[in-house]
């Protein structure tokens, strides 16, 4: 009786740790991406900031891996997540030069591939939760859901394209009146608008309801999932709801980063509380560096150069993490990485197949998990509004990085360096300025005069030279002519506009 009690405990026991283990080896991992939009790689408390108010974030920090050389492809909004999504830098993929408006009739080429689509074909369920930026188009054609996403629900591009009157709870208004002329900010579920305009002050909720829905959805139904989170903080204007009105010592930028930090801690508690945070990959990163005009109410660069719109570092170096407890081993690593590197990184995790098409991105699977070294030795640094007659401002190669052009932008016009702010006009450099930016990240002392590194100049040049030569532009989808019937509104054909765009 003894014996048999026994071998039938030990038979459950082998029975229950072998499918556990054939679950594990079995399973492919969820894969959440929570991408911010103009926070700069000094705004986080975990990359230094001393009165941001970010413990999630910090704690993903903490428990993950923490990246110090992670690159945007690009220094504005809509080319940089063109890319996070493509693997592809911006002329490859059509979205350049700069950003699509609410008028625009072009988007994202249907011919992309994007990486909702690679885990669609591997069974995944996929959902974009926040601000998209890559186009609507005349019949809403370009809208995430025609990308391989399940669900889209949030506003399809930056919050200043609207009239924006009412930022912070209960009626304060914004800092300033943003762009009058359009239509309120439409708040999108797939491809129909359920609120304009949208109530800023209660966004971020809404958020974080419809992000924390599917994560439990997914995860009850045991369907391996995508969730793309895409903040609209903290882009200009800054927002939050009452909770966080006032609630730190850094203003409205604080304010609305401590409303942005819990939207991480919620989907963090919600992947706990599903039971999958264990078989979750979690990238949290930046799609350009801070924007620096609206006086203090804009983001900050800590010891890098200038800030979003430019090709000096602190427009495209970002603050990156990488969680997946178990399998990513908490640290920091300044393996030279980008967000290109994401999609062929994800593709191959999951043995999706990666399309036919030159990718701009590498496996960097090698520095995640194994604490190994990078594929990526060199970066190219594209203009925010890209032009094929200058196709490659500034290029990295290894340490060292040489700019053959410069140019400010005007997401930097309240800067002191005045090699940032728009009067800053594009400049050819001949020698390119060259620096050292394991010894120099802030890019101050130009080496290119020394005759030691004559011979580190001439192989970034010949990198350049043969990048530049290789670089397909397809046609810039940003340059179709606009069209003001593109621009959304709840209630077609109604008048005066944009007014009656009100639901
Ligand atoms: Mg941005």
């Amino acid at each position: 009786m003894f014996l048999s009690r026994t071998v039938t405990i030990f038979c459950t026991t082998v029975l229950i740790l072998l499918s556990q283990t054939l679950c594990t080896f079995g399973s492919v991992p969820n894969v959440v991406i929570l991408f911010a939009d103009d926070l700069g790689y000094g705004d986080l408390g975990c990359y230094g900031h001393p009165t941001s108010h970010t413990p999630n974030i910090d704690n993903l920090a903490v428990n993950g891996l923490r990246f110090t050389q992670f690159y945007s492809a690009n220094p504005l909004c809509s080319p940089s997540r063109a890319s996070l999504l493509t693997g592809r830098l911006p002329p490859r993929t059509g979205v350049w030069p700069g950003v699509f408006l609410p008028e625009s009739t072009g988007g994202l080429p249907h011919n992309e591939t994007t990486l909702a689509q690679i885990l669609k074909g591997k069974g995944y369920a996929t959902a974009i939760v926040g601000k998209w930026h890559l186009g609507i188009g005349r019949n809403q054609e370009y809208l995430p859901i025609h990308y391989g996403f399940d669900s889209y629900y949030g506003i399809p591009y930056s919050q200043d394209f609207c009239p924006c009157l009412k930022c912070f709870y209960p009626n304060d208004p914004c800092f300033n009146q943003c762009d009058l002329y359009y239509t309120g900010c439409p708040l999108f579920k797939d491809d129909k608008i359920i609120e304009q305009p949208t109530d800023f002050t209660k966004l971020e909720d809404k958020y974080i309801e419809h992000a924390t829905n599917f994560i439990a959805s997914s995860a009850s139904k045991g369907t391996p999932f995508f969730l793309y989170y895409a903040f609209n903080h903290v882009h200009h204007p800054q927002f939050a709801g009452k909770r966080y009105r006032n609630s730190t010592s850094r203003g409205t930028f604080g304010d609305s980063l401590a409303e942005l930090d819990n939207g991480v801690g919620m989907v963090m508690q919600q992947l706990q509380k599903s039971g999958v945070e264990g078989n979750t990959l979690v990238i949290f990163t930046s799609d350009n560096g801070p924007s620096l005009r609206n006086e203090n109410r804009g983001g900050n660069g800590g010891l890098l150069k200038c800030g979003k719109g430019t090709t000096y570092e602190g427009g495209q170096r970002v603050p990156a993490i990488a969680y997946w407890p178990g399998k990513i081993q908490p640290g920091k690593t300044m393996e030279l990485t980008s967000t290109l590197d994401l999609l062929p990184t994800i593709a191959n995790l999951v043995n999706g197949t990666l399309p036919n098409v030159t990718l701009d991105g590498v496996d960097i699977g090698p520095v995640l998990f194994e604490k190994g070294k990078s594929k990526r030795d060199t970066f190219f640094y594209i203009f925010a509004y890209a032009d094929p007659k200058y196709p490659i401002y500034a290029v990295r190669h290894k340490q060292y990085k040489a700019h053959y052009y410069t140019e400010g932008s005007s997401n930097c016009d309240f800067t002191h360096d005045l090699d940032c702010r728009p009067t800053a006009n594009r400049t050819a450099h001949n020698p390119p300025l060259l620096y050292d930016l394991n010894s120099d990240p802030s890019e101050q002392y130009d080496l290119s005069s020394d005759p030691n590194y004559a011979s580190v100049l001439k192989e970034l040049d010949e990198i350049r030279r043969k990048f530049a030569a290789e670089l397909d532009w397809a046609p810039a989808e940003i340059l179709k002519p606009s069209d003001p019937n593109v621009e959304p509104c709840c209630n077609p054909g109604c008048s005066p506009r944009p007014s009656c765009c009100h639901c």
